[in-house]
Order: C-alpha cells, then structure tokens, then sequence
C-alpha cells in the first residue's frame, strides 16, 4: 500500500488527472477509459480504475456515490453540489453551498465524529427534456 501522503505521479497517473481537469461531465472510469485510449492505446480499464482510486484516497479528486449508479470522478474538489439527471444518469454542478454548518449541526444529534455530507439534486438534463418534448 503506498502512503497517502506521498503519492508517487506516474506519467499515467498524471495524464488520467489532466484528462479529468478538461471535463465538467464527471466520467466513470468506463468514460475516462474511452478518453484515454486515444493518448495511451496500451492502457487498461484496470489500470484506469486502479489510478482514479488511488487519486481520490489522495484526496487530488473526489468520488462521486450519486444514486448508487456507477463511481463517477471529479477533479473539481471544491465544495459544490450536484444534479443528477433520472432518465440519462448525467451529472452537472451546482454552486449550491449550505447557510448554515449543517456538520455541526449533525454533530450535536450523533456519537459518529462527522466529516462531511453530500447534497445531491436529481432532476431532468435539457436534453432529455428536449426528448420528452419530441415524443411526447
Ligand atoms: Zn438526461
Ligand atoms: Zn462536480
């Protein structure tokens, strides 16, 4: 196991990070797969989903459990929330950020120590709104 504290930047790892850094569309391991395979044909969806991990324990991007769909990865790590869509399962940001400290709030009602919480939208994409309107 390495160290969180020192993580080694292999040429992978650091292409598979850039790669994220261009997208606002919080892949999956599958989609960062697909994107990569153009620059680094050798690589594996092992290799993908084994570097996405390991960044994310990093605490370099963050993970996203929207919905109990499939992992989706963002190297945005700012606090902000996000939108899922319930019929194509895309994910946007949102720049919503909580008035009050709800952690502290939670703090107060649990003998769990509290890190965080994750506010997550679903909603409808344009897209397949669009889609809903054409078929309709
Ligand atoms: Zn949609
Ligand atoms: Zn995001």
């Amino acid at each position: 196991m390495e160290a969180k504290n020192k993580l080694r930047m292999t040429k992978q790892r650091q292409v598979i990070l850039e790669e994220l850094r261009k997208v606002k569309t919080h892949p999956t391991a599958d989609d960062m797969y697909q994107m990569l395979r153009r620059k680094m044909p050798k690589i594996s969806l092992g290799t993908v989903y084994r570097n996405l991990e390991i960044l994310s324990e990093s605490g370099m991007i963050q993970k996203l459990d929207v919905g109990g769909t499939q992992k989706r990865f963002d190297a945005d790590i700012s606090i902000h929330s996000h939108v899922r869509c319930i019929d194509c399962g895309r994910v946007g940001d949102i720049d919503v950020k909580p008035h009050c400290n709800l952690e502290a709030e939670a703090q107060k009602m649990t003998d769990f120590e509290i890190f965080r919480h994750r506010l997550e939208f679903t909603g409808r994409c344009p897209l397949c709104q669009q889609m809903r309107k054409t078929t309709a």
